[in-house]
């Protein structure tokens, strides 16, 4: 369960995110629509306390991310990729990951699987594709087995099999009772992929209801 009540934030004189209200629940996908600069991602970076909203508050599992007590265990996210050195492996990644959380190698090895990076995870991730990048995102989204799941544009770079790939993880996640967020800016991925769907524009939350509300035509 993610809630955003009166969310802002300003960035100098642009405010990016004004006075959002969301709720999300758990147990579907729900989708975050929107064309670039809607504000997607600041809602998503002020999730997962990246950054301080200027007011309002969100609450992921009922709390502020900053007071999470197991944070990997509550909420997993894919951001922007940073913070993966490219001369390390796929696997040493993770590894270094888990240990600063107190993650198993076995989880390590589960999330390779997962994702199909398995055959991959001993190269250099600065020799990856956008899509094997783009995994190796989603697997240390996994990593902590995270009861909420935050995912910035995850289908960026994939190639077909990976689109359907990743539609099919976020169906099962949700199937499990799992809170699962993805941000796009096609329609066409929400209607393959989500069950609810909040558009954004310009900052402020546009519409907020189930996908049938905006494929039905009606
Ligand atoms: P989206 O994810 O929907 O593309 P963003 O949340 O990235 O939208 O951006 C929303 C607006 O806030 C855009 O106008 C963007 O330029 C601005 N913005 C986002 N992050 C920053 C930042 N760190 N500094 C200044 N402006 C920002
Ligand atoms: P730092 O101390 O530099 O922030 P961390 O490794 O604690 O380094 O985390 C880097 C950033 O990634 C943090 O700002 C944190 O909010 C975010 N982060 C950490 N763990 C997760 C997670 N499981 N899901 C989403 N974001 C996370």
């Amino acid at each position: 369960m993610i809630e955003a009540r009166g969310l802002t934030k300003v960035y100098g004189n642009k405010t990016a995110v004004r006075e959002v209200s969301f709720s999300i629940a758990p147990g579907q996908v729900t989708g975050f629509l929107g064309p670039n600069g809607a504000g997607k991602s600041t809602c998503m970076r002020l999730m997962v306390g990246l950054d301080r909203p200027s007011a309002g508050t969100v609450t992921v599992q009922g709390q502020r991310y900053a007071d999470l007590s197991a944070p990997m265990a509550e909420v997993g996210a894919l951001l922007d990729a940073k913070g993966v050195h490219p001369g390390r492996s796929a696997r040493s990644h993770l590894r270094a990951l888990a240990a600063t959380h107190g993650i198993s190698d076995r989880r390590v090895h589960e999330v390779l699987e997962q994702t199909g990076l398995s055959a991959v995870a001993n190269r250099r991730v600065g020799g990856f594709s956008l899509g094997m990048g783009q995994r190796l995102g989603i697997a240390s989204a996994l990593l902590g087995d995270p009861r909420v799941l935050i995912l910035d544009e995850p289908i960026n770079g994939l190639d077909p099999d990976g689109v359907l790939w990743v539609r099919k993880l976020l169906r099962h996640l949700a199937s499990e009772g799992r809170t699962v967020l993805l941000s796009s800016h096609l329609m066409s991925e929400m209607a393959q992929t989500a069950d609810h769907v909040i558009v954004l524009g310009r900052g402020e939350v546009v519409a907020d209801a189930p996908i049938q509300e905006f494929i039905s035509g009606g």
